[in-house]
């Protein structure tokens, strides 16, 4: 390991809405130059085995986590979790829920598509990887195949966006709960893009400190979401209410722009949340 580790704390494979199985992820790190690459999969941790496999021949270490759907209020929260055991009971179970009610939101959004659109359930289901976690990109996916839109970003200004005629909400936990869930399991939450805005509603300050009462630990600062000016504020709230940050590409292979290593966390802070969190980082 180099003295200053390139690290990539937030990525997707195909078992979620990236588009390259783990081991091709693993792969692509290496190439991209990362030291430590962090696999959050959308609400699953099926890939965690196979990116393990990968560690040896990349060279790459491997950060096993997940990011989780949760909700403050009907707002949407990303709530990423790094090294909890994949074996606790809590968290499996609202893993679990929160798939299954994807899956049924799924179906139901593409019913109502199905009523302007050409398109079929199977051809959405053909995408999904057996653990996997189904989510509009693969609809967007679908429809780009079908030739109504251009690409995933497309898909969403035209089609998928939350405002709608097409879009169907699902249920996902409370967001300080499953920040007490992922401490119970052990992990370390982090909660992802806080300041999003175009991906839909953000939650106020407050539910941050709530988050922060319940065991957060960490904010992801630099995203190529957030523009300087909500970077330096959401540093000011990580300063004043104790929390580390962190910076991630959240990487979907080509299902997004976001480049592998396009923000990187301190490595000070990788060394905190493995002193904090349950299992190991894999190292080669
Ligand atoms: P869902 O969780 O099914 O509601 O879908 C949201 C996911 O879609 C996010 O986690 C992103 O990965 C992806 N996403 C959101 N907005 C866009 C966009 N404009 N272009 C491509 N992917 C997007
Ligand atoms: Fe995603
Ligand atoms: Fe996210
Ligand atoms: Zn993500």
């Amino acid at each position: 390991m180099p003295a200053r580790p390139v690290v990539d704390l937030h990525t997707h494979s195909s078992l979620s809405d990236g588009t390259e199985l783990p081991a091709e992820l693993m792969s692509a790190a290496r190439t991209a130059g990362l030291d430590v690459v962090a696999l959050t999969d959308h609400d699953t941790w099926d890939g965690w085995a196979e990116a393990a496999d990968a560690v040896g021949r990349t060279g790459v270490a491997l950060v096993r986590g997940a990011e989780l759907s949760t909700s403050a209020g009907g707002v949407s929260v990303h709530l990423l979790s790094y090294l909890h055991d994949p074996a606790a009971r809590g968290l499996n179970a609202a893993v679990a829920r929160a798939r299954d009610s994807r899956l049924g939101r799924a179906r139901r959004m593409v019913d109502r598509i199905a009523m302007d659109f050409d398109l079929t359930w199977e051809e959405v289901e053909a995408r999904l990887e057996p653990g996997g976690t189904v989510g509009r990109p693969h609809i967007a996916d679908a429809l780009v195949d079908r030739g109504y839109v251009t690409d995933r970003s497309a898909a969403f200004l035209e089609i998928l966006h939350t405002g709608g005629p097409y879009y169907v909400r699902y249920d996902a936990p409370d967001v300080v709960e499953a920040v007490e869930l992922v401490r119970r399991a052990g992990g370390v939450p982090v909660m992802a893009h806080p300041r999003a805005a175009t991906r839909g509603r953000v939650v106020a300050d407050h539910v941050i400190e709530e988050m922060t009462a319940a065991g957060l630990a960490g904010l992801e600062v630099d995203h190529r979401d957030h523009d300087e000016g909500a970077r330096a504020q959401l540093r000011d709230l990580a300063a004043s209410l104790g929390l580390f940050v962190t910076g991630s590409s959240d990487y979907h292979g080509a299902g997004k722009p976001n480049r592998l290593g396009e923000h990187v966390t301190d490595p000070a802070v990788l060394e905190q949340i493995e002193s904090e969190g349950y299992l190991p980082v894999v190292r080669p």
